[in-house]
């Protein structure tokens, strides 16, 4: 298996269109999931299927690099490579639009803001998402009209290729190499 930074265009599309849709641990035999995606990063709610958002029981997930969906840095247009969890840690700000108008709340507000998901807390590596946040930034930049990220960090570059192999094989079907081939 040979890495390059060459990607096939329309399976890149299709993994990319297709993870936003999977629930972590949807495709490993657990139990159907909530699915309600978060309104910053969209990775779906991993609660139970018939689960009611309420004051005891609101949405969480596992979040994502949020540029996969097109969330970018205000000043800079650069997508987005940090997770609703970092930016809560690293009190970030964001920007929501509401009755017609940008308004700016701190991230650590989410739960605030947002009142049917809970604070974003849980860490769980997301390799894929994290890989092809890296390796398609081409892709993502004109998808949304962006600027590729600057600050890409290098972990994301270094995860293991078989774990890649195995989840793009278990959600589409598809191995790495009709992805990313050399030239
Ligand atoms: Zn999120
Ligand atoms: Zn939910």
């Amino acid at each position: 298996m040979k890495t390059s930074n060459y990607a096939n265009q329309v399976l890149v599309e299709k993994v990319v269109e297709k993870i936003f849709h999977v629930s972590f641990g949807m495709n490993e035999g657990m139990l159907p999931r909530c699915g309600e995606p978060c309104p910053r990063c969209k990775c779906p709610c991993i609660k139970a299927f018939d689960h009611i958002s309420g004051s005891d029981n609101r949405h969480d997930t596992f979040h994502q690099p949020s540029g996969l969906v097109g969330c970018h840095w205000d000043k800079t247009l650069e997508l987005s490579e940090s997770s609703c969890v970092e930016d809560v840690l690293n009190n970030k700000l964001m920007i929501v639009y509401e009755n017609g108008e940008d308004k700016i709340y701190p991230y650590k507000d989410f739960d605030k803001v947002f009142t049917t998901w809970e604070l974003p807390s849980i860490k769980q590596p997301l390799p894929l998402r994290e890989y092809l946040f890296a390796h398609c930034q081409d892709y993502l930049a004109v998808k949304y009209e962006l600027q590729i990220s600057s600050s890409v960090p290098a972990k994301y570059y270094s995860h293991d290729l078989d774990e890649i192999d195995r989840q793009l094989n278990r959600i589409l079907g598809i191995q790495f190499d009709e992805i990313f081939m050399s030239r």
